[in-house]
């Protein structure tokens, strides 16, 4: 009999988390039935979205329950296997969760090849994060050489993946940021033309200041403050695909404050704005593969970087969670558990 280390979701948190939202706990896993495969966790996922299933409230995808396994990405190593297409000792692409152990079935877990990337890439700029920028920006944003792209939360790999590519295509990209050190790591590793801490009291006139252009391209990552100093750039005919909103994902009421929603619609009016928002899952089936062909290609080029956040062991990931959504994480976090 296999034990399993869980992490499970003790209560829904109102504002933003803390350590008493999550309980540890251990569970026996079942004998392997035909078809299944017991896994160790090596890596786990963490990613803002966690933080809407850790609420009851209705969204794209159903809520944690309370005392279920908070959900996650993982990536992990056959320990036995039931199933003719994997064996011991394969390392493969699962959704196993905040926990050490899984049984589950074989099927539509994907095996990766450690020799073509380190593992934990499959859930960074070569997994879901990675696909979520390379998708939204090249559908909805609709990048042109020669225009001005701004994201957020640059760092991260959706941001940092987000202006890699602009810049790929042609684009001048501009990163923001929270902190010096994360701006240095912007212009001065991954090439972007220029970055900007939001913290930074004049913000908006620096963010002004970067883009003499205005704005073609905004990748929404966080909403907030950010976005309010974006939106009056924007150029006649920008996008802005709406990714993330993290800035308001720990909001336990409505903003105090006007309405601004009227200027909002006014603007989209008036410079005829295409304001998209989506969710990786839809573009799939259509990009990809070409997504897995495309940065695979770029980083072996060295024409995209990336950077891992990487904590060491389960009991760490609810304060690593609290962390990512404060922004304390730099690059993609993960929590190794193997
Ligand atoms: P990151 O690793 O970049 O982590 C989130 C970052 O957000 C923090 O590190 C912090 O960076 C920044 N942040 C937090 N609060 C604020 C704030 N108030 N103002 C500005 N920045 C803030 O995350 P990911 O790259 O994984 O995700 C980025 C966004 O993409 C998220 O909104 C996420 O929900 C969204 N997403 C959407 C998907 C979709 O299908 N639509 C799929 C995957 C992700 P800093 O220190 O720089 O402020």
């Amino acid at each position: 009999m296999v034990a399993s280390t869980q992490i499970v979701l003790a209560s829904r948190p109102v504002g933003a988390p803390t350590a008493a939202n999550f309980r540890t706990e251990t569970a026996e896993l079942p004998p392997l039935a035909d078809g299944q495969v017991l896994l160790r966790t090596l890596y786990l996922s963490l990613d803002p979205y966690m933080r809407g299933r850790m609420s009851a409230a209705k969204s794209y995808a159903a809520p944690v329950g309370v005392g279920d396994v908070m959900v996650g990405g993982t990536v992990s190593e056959v320990l036995e296997s039931r199933d003719p297409g994997l064996a011991k000792g394969d390392v493969v692409q699962s959704y196993s969760g905040w926990q050490t152990h899984q049984v589950t079935q074989a099927k539509g877990l994907r095996a990766l090849d450690p020799d073509l990337a380190p593992v934990s890439t499959a859930l960074g700029v070569l997994g879901m994060p990675g696909f979520t920028a390379y998708s939204g920006l090249l559908k909805i944003g609709r990048p042109e050489e020669g225009q001005t792209l701004v994201v957020a939360a640059a760092s991260g790999p959706v941001g940092s993946a987000v202006g890699q590519i602009a810049r790929i295509r042609g684009l001048r990209a501009v990163g923001i940021a929270g902190g010096p050190k994360k701006v240095a790591y912007l212009r001065d590793e991954l090439g972007f033309d220029a970055a900007i801490d939001h913290r930074a009291p004049d913000f908006a006139d620096q963010l002004r200041a970067a883009v003499p252009d205005g704005v073609d391209i905004y990748f929404e990552n966080v909403g907030g403050a950010v976005a309010a100093a974006v939106y009056p750039l924007l150029n006649t005919y920008a996008r802005v695909p709406v990714c993330g909103l993290i800035a308001d994902y720990n909001a336990a009421s409505a903003q105090e404050g006007p309405d601004r929603l009227p200027a909002f619609y006014s603007r989209i009016l008036t410079k005829s704005l295409t304001v998209r928002g989506f969710i990786q899952t839809e573009f799939v089936r259509e990009m990809y593969s070409d997504f897995l062909r495309d940065m695979s290609g770029w980083i072996a080029q060295g024409r995209v970087k990336y950077r891992e956040d990487i904590v060491d062991g389960l009991e760490r990931a609810p304060e690593a969670f609290i962390g990512l959504l404060e922004g304390r994480n730099f690059g993609k976090l993960l929590v190794r558990t193997g």
